[in-house]
């Protein structure tokens, strides 16, 4: 139903001691592209600054792209206005991974669940009070929280409540902005719960932004793992954390600890930062961190290529393989 091409994102930042020095252009997102389905849950895997989240509110318009599209059932996002943008943006909504902060702390849990309908003039002000009490039981919460403030909430329950109110507008799609990583882990286990039954309870699709390949195996049917604002492998989960191609996923994938004591990591570890997004290294950005680096590498972009079926890799290794 998600179909975003070739999506463009940058920022000026000014840099030098006191950012007294020029405005310097930080391309934060490099031409991505990617696909969702109806009722299917795509990973968006990297490390911080990849520009994972940045996809999410790029494609939501919190920040405006500088390229590209974001088609829904073919209708464009990037393109539409006044109550066509309003219609559309209403199909997707977005969870933050700080529940507290993106709840207003002065609000009551009633009026905050009732405002997306209220805004989207959804329903009637007589039939919010029994929308919100319903939303609130389907994330587990009682009726009696209408009436409290986020402080009087725990950190789990505060992110149900944010995932009540990305459903007040009835989305088809929730991205999922690292929903879980600042809980608690037993926490944690719950809040993927909730997520997965609403998955299949309302064939939500979902883009699900982590670190946490454990998670996301656990979530996701596809996943796409992103380097320096591109796309550098995509595939169906079970595959790309099992037989990782790309150096970059396979280093990932052996950062990741693992419940089997059988298991020997026998793919090269993650060394070295990621380079500056403000000066990213010429040809395939991951050049300086990779053990088969070659000189073509450090000039030539590869191409993100089919590989195999629903499988693409953006490396020069996989030319003729
Ligand atoms: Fe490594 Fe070259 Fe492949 Fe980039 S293109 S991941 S540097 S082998």
């Amino acid at each position: 139903m998600l179909v975003v091409k070739d999506l463009v994102k940058t920022f000026p930042v000014r840099s030098g001691f006191g950012f007294s020095g020029p405005v310097q252009t930080v391309k934060a997102l490099d031409g991505i592209s990617f696909e969702v389905a109806r009722g299917e849950a795509l990973g968006l895997v990297g490390e911080s600054g990849c520009g994972k989240s940045t996809s999410a509110r790029t494609v939501l318009r919190l920040t405006e792209p500088d390229g590209g599209a974001a088609l829904i059932d073919g209708a464009d996002l990037f393109q539409a206005t006044g109550p066509d943008l309003r219609r559309l943006r209403r199909r997707l909504q977005i969870v933050f991974q700080d529940p507290y902060a993106s709840l207003n702390p002065r609000r009551r849990i009633g009026d905050t669940l009732a405002e997306p309908m209220k805004v989207h003039g959804i329903g009637t002000p007589k039939e919010w009070p029994g929308r919100v009490r319903e939303l609130l039981a389907e994330v587990g919460l009682p009726a009696e929280a209408v009436h409290k403030y986020p402080h009087e909430f725990s950190g789990g329950q505060r992110q149900r409540i944010g995932i009540a109110r990305a459903l007040s507008v009835g989305p088809e799609l929730l991205f999922l902005d690292e929903p879980v990583s600042a809980l608690d882990v037993s926490v944690q286990a719950q809040v993927l719960v909730l997520l997965n039954r609403l998955k299949q309870t309302r064939n939500l699709a979902s883009v699900f932004i982590s670190h946490d390949l454990g998670v996301v195996r656990y979530f996701c049917q596809r996943v796409a793992v992103m380097y320096l604002g591109r796309i550098v492998e995509t595939a169906p989960a079970e595959d790309l954390l099992d037989t990782p191609l790309h150096p970059y996923t396979q280093a990932l994938r052996a950062a990741t600890p693992t419940p089997d004591p059988n298991h020997k990591v026998t793919m090269a570890r993650l060394t070295g930062d990621p380079a500056s997004p403000l000066n990213p290294p010429s040809g395939c950005h991951f050049n300086p961190r990779c053990p088969h680096v070659m000189e073509r590498c450090r000039v030539e972009v590869p191409a993100l290529q089919e590989v195999a079926p629903g499988r693409k890799v953006a490396c020069h290794l996989m030319d003729g393989a």
